[in-house]
């Protein structure tokens, strides 16, 4: 049995568990008129959509689908895969997530889907047990559409897809199914931010709602501490290209984020995380107007008691010197949550996290 792990969230309706939908599974509803929005139902109309999931699992036999290039034949074996995912997606949960920024979350929650598996080695990584240990299910793309159907029933206002990168085949071949049988939420691509851009095309016209994180502004520390080469490089490039397909984020009427980019940046101790690289980046070659969630709840996990310079949490003035920056650069679309230390007892262990 799978369980979503948010049990500290007090719920008016049952936690979703993989296998145990609590709603109606009557998945024969059919599509009448089309809309413009969420963008995949255009694809879904033309045969496209079809077309991407055929060639995104032809991928899957010389993987490209992240910025690591393993180049392996995932439906065949696992050795040399950095991700540990075969041909299923292995998810860990799916809940309604009241934690997430506010033009996600609204006041039902956003459908979020996490899976299991990252294709990044984080040292401080919040979600290790999921993330680098597999805690999790391996399920079929119809399981995954039913969940995202279960999320949509539940009222949920998006299906965010927690550290996809992996995943991206199994991705579109649920969506496909779920646009069948009536998904009418948006995707949020809710990513690490090491995604390359063979996997970012087949996403294009099907992501509504891109969330990258922007962990480090050098290579040389995401090396060091995500165990991984020329991140920054792969990240400017997939947030570009992120921008370049959805734009600045656009909210409707009630709030709720429509399309577009929003930016996490999580602020660490030292300056590890090279907050001023990120933001000036943002600032100058993506737009001001950015989306940015300047996260400030660092707290030392995982093997970071290794590591002297992570060994400790964020120090205030650490952030109020990103804040003054944010400013400095014109970035003044700051997601304006509560801080994690003042709802920490109320917020799933997830939030925020770091996919390692
Ligand atoms: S998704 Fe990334 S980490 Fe996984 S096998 Fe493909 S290239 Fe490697």
């Amino acid at each position: 049995m799978l369980n979503c792990q948010i049990q500290a969230i007090p719920l008016s309706f049952p936690i979703l568990v993989y296998g145990e939908s609590p709603v109606n599974s009557d998945f024969s509803e059919t599509r009448s008129a089309v809309p413009a929005w969420p963008a995949y139902l255009a694809l879904l109309d033309n045969g496209e959509l079809e077309r991407r999931v055929a060639e995104a699992y032809a991928r899957l036999e010389d993987c490209d689908l992240c910025a690591r290039y393993c180049r392996v034949h995932r439906r065949q074996t696992l050795k040399g895969v950095v991700c540990r995912t075969g041909e299923r997606a292995v998810v860990h949960g799916c809940c309604p997530h009241h934690g997430e920024e506010n033009p996600l979350r609204g006041w039902a929650g956003s459908g979020t889907i996490f899976f299991t598996w990252c294709n990044l080695r984080c040292v401080f990584c919040q979600n290790w047990e999921i993330s680098q240990q597999g805690e999790g299910q391996e399920i079929t793309s119809e399981a995954l559409a039913r969940m995202m159907l279960d999320l949509q029933r539940h009222g949920c206002h998006n299906i965010n897809l927690v550290t996809p990168s992996h995943v991206v085949p199994q991705i579109l071949a649920a969506t496909l199914l779920a646009a069948r049988w009536g998904l009418r939420l948006p995707l949020v691509y809710n990513t690490g931010g090491y995604d390359s851009p063979e996997a970012l095309a087949l996403l294009d016209g099907v992501v509504d709602i891109y969330m990258p994180d922007m962990k480090f502004g050098d290579s040389t520390t995401a090396h060091r501490y995500s165990h991984v080469r020329n991140y920054w490089e792969a990240n400017q490039a997939a947030v570009r290209e992120m921008h370049r397909q959805v734009g600045d984020l656009t909210l409707d009427e009630h709030g709720l984020a429509r399309r577009g980019l929003l930016v996490r940046h999580l602020v660490l101790p030292g300056d590890l995380a090279n907050t001023e690289t990120v933001l000036a980046f943002l600032a100058r070659e993506i737009s001001t107007d950015t989306y940015l969630n300047l996260m400030d709840q660092y707290h030392p996990c995982y093997k970071a008691g290794d590591y002297p310079l992570l060994a400790h949490p964020l120090a205030p003035e650490g952030y109020e010197q990103a804040l003054r920056l944010a400013e400095e650069y014109g970035l003044r679309r700051l997601d304006q949550r509560q801080r994690w230390r003042e709802s920490a007892e109320s917020m799933p262990r997830m939030i925020g996290a770091s996919r390692g």
